[in-house]
């Protein structure tokens, strides 16, 4: 058995994840539904930081902190690729400044249910970090922190 197949039979793809609210209407409370808005709110709660975060290499704008999002319970990750080479990540709920390369992927996937695309900085070609897409979740990039620079 490969490592591969292992961590397949280790994290089955999470169906039952986060619901497609859109299916209902507001007057619907179905369970999930309101799990889910009780969640939204918590999310507003959380400090504002407007500041821009620039690719380092060009200055390109990229994205925003207050787009940091939290997945699997935290907003910034640490995980090593198969070559054993770390990266610190933030998730971001939206990115303006990246393109994305390659097919998506669950080969090796850091997040459970997210397939992944290499994320470039659209001008200098960087490589950024990650776009991540899932049939049952938003996506979300997950940009390696020290690729970025606050604007001032
Ligand atoms: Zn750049």
């Amino acid at each position: 058995m490969s490592f591969f197949s292992y961590m397949i039979d280790e994290f089955p793809p999470m169906d039952f994840y986060y619901p497609d609210i859109s299916k209902y209407d507001q007057e619907d409370k179905h369970p999930e539904v309101i799990r889910d808005l009780n969640w939204i709110e918590e999310e507003e709660e959380k400090p504002r930081n407007e500041k821009a975060l620039l690719c380092r290499q060009c200055l390109l704008t990229i994205t925003n902190r207050s787009e940091l999002i939290e997945v699997e319970g935290a907003y910034e990750h640490t995980f090593a690729n198969p070559q054993g080479v770390v990266f610190q990540i933030g998730c971001f709920g939206s990115v303006k400044g990246c393109g994305h390369v390659g097919p998506a992927t669950d080969e090796w996937s850091w997040f459970k249910g997210f397939r992944w695309q290499i994320a470039l900085c659209g001008m200098c070609l960087t490589h950024l970090g990650w776009y991540y897409t899932s049939k049952y979740m938003n996506s979300f990039h997950g940009l390696i922190l020290d690729r970025l620079i606050d604007s001032s």
